[in-house]
């Protein structure tokens, strides 16, 4: 689950990082006040920034500065119309402008392969890291905490010298960089990224002294760790979360989409990646990843039908459940329903074995639904039907 800039910044506050002030607005007319606040306490100008769950913000026109009240109303105004990668802004962040000498790039993410949390710093921050490191790999400087210590203070004082922060702000940096993997840890995100970490020259007091700021964070928590942190949860933004996902996630369905046209509903993760890997061995891709989890009633299985065929590449559904709590009838029953109700009319294959499977059988065909004994034939035959259906237009 992403978070958006300003609860990211919270969580980086409270794990004691130095993020400048901010607020949120969700009118020109709040825009103005918080502009007024800031430019009232000496801010010379202020940042506008479109709060929605993508990177890229700035290039897509929905980072501004503002010098006056009047100025910042109408950015806000400007912002809070736009839609960013088909994401409308429904809020602004509003902080005081800070006056950059300096962008790096600090992340830390859950690296899966190494079984160890990879933090990753750059010279060149501000642009995307994506494209830093395809274009710059060399610009990217990584590390792995230390799996049960964690990052130990070298780890950091090496990354964010090679990094390029200058000696004079090297312990602040690593402070920073040991509290960026903190926060990943203590609230099992799987990123969190600071992009800029700025070295900012402090306000107005002529001085030139620099200080790093965190003038921007991403946020991704581990959507499997959520019951451990209801309190992030709770801050899920269901306007930005896919119809789909958030359905499957609703009836507790694992529901992955892919690039194929086999859609797939199977009870089982295990038994779900063998029916993939079948569907692909009968020359088919499939075009999802579906489990619907042990016991699932006849509701359940409407839903998961729902969910395929939302997806207008699927042109053949392969149905294989291993009846064990999950009973063959009530998935059976549960397709009946979910076909009576389709909208389209999409050829589907059904091999229901194991618990209840012979009142299963009685069920489909009945219902005249295509019926396998095996996966394999199973499997065939949804993806001779897929192409049946395709060469039909
Ligand atoms: P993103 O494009 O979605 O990553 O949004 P950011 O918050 O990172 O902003 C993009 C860019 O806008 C930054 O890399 C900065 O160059 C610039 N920017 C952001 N905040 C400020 C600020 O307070 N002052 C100035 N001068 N520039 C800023
Ligand atoms: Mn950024």
């Amino acid at each position: 689950m992403k978070l958006h800039e300003a609860e990211a910044k919270d969580l980086l506050r409270s794990a004691g990082l130095p993020v400048p002030d901010w607020s949120v607005a969700s009118t020109p007319a709040e825009v103005r006040d918080a502009a007024a606040r800031y430019l009232a306490a000496g801010a010379e100008r202020v940042v506008i920034k479109a709060q929605v769950l993508v990177g890229g913000r700035g290039k897509a026109g929905g980072v501004k500065l503002a010098g006056t009240e009047d100025e910042a109303e109408q950015v806000g105004e400007a912002i809070l119309a736009m839609t960013i990668k088909g994401l409308p802004v429904r809020r602004v962040l509003i902080a005081p402008a800070a006056d950059i000498a300096a962008e790096y790039y600090l992340g830390a993410v859950l690296d899966r392969s190494s079984r160890r949390v990879l933090l990753m710093g750059s010279g060149e921050g501000g642009v995307e890291i994506e494209e830093v490191a395809r274009e710059r790999p060399g610009a990217i400087v990584r590390v792995h905490a230390h799996p049960h210590l964690g990052l130990l203070d070298y780890q950091a004082r090496q990354l964010v010298l090679r990094m390029g922060v200058g000696r004079e702000h090297l312990r602040t940096a690593a402070s920073i960089a040991v509290g960026v993997y903190r926060a990943l840890v203590s609230n099992d995100a799987d990123l969190v990224e600071v992009n800029p970490l700025a070295l900012v020259r402090t306000a107005g007091d002529g001085s030139g002294a620099l200080s790093l700021q965190c003038l921007d964070a991403k946020v991704t928590i581990d959507d499997s760790a959520l019951f451990r942190h209801p309190d992030l949860e709770a801050l899920r933004d269901p306007d930005e979360e896919d119809p789909a996902d958030r359905e499957a996630r609703e009836q507790g369905i694992s529901f992955i989409r892919l690039d194929g046209s086999i859609g797939c509903m199977v009870n089982g993760a295990g038994l779900a990646m063998t029916t993939m890997d079948l569907v692909k061995r009968a020359g088919g891709e499939p075009a999802n990843f579906l489990d619907i989890g042990g016991g699932a009633r006849a509701d359940k299985v409407s839903a998961a039908m729902r969910l395929i065929l939302a997806d207008p590449k699927v042109r053949a559904i392969l149905v294989n459940i291993f009846g064990g709590i999950t009973r063959g009838d009530e998935v059976a029953r549960g397709l009946v329903e979910a076909r009576s109700e389709q909208t389209r009319d999409v050829p589907m294959v059904v091999r229901i074995v194991g618990t209840n499977a012979e009142e299963a059988g009685d069920i489909l065909r009945a219902a005249a639904f295509e019926t396998a004994t095996s996966l394999d034939e199973a499997a065939q035959k949804a993806v001779a039907a897929a192409s049946r259906g395709g060469a039909a237009g």
